[in-house]
């Protein structure tokens, strides 16, 4: 990945954009982070629990691979044509 695929989860972060926590939901978040797959990075978000409660990210891994790693998948299989 170039630095410019990080802009937008950069900018999220810096614009505080983000204001649910990516693992619960619940509003009002403590803590951003930059979850960074083989081909994208987003921005996210925990509220303090959460945080607390993920201090490696292990959680927030498996969220966001089950989030994004499908999409990927299926952006892949459908970008060759191969279903
Ligand atoms: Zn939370």
């Amino acid at each position: 990945m170039s630095a410019e695929d990080w802009l937008v989860a950069l900018d999220d972060g810096l614009c505080e954009r983000l204001d649910h926590c990516s693992l619960c939901g619940r509003k009002g978040v403590h803590w951003f982070h930059i979850w960074e797959g083989t081909a994208l990075a987003i921005g996210t978000a925990l509220c303090v629990r959460c945080r607390a409660a993920d201090p490696k990210y292990d959680a927030l891994e498996v969220v966001m691979q089950q989030r994004y790693a499908k999409r990927l998948k299926g952006s892949l299989i459908w970008a060759t044509g191969d279903r």
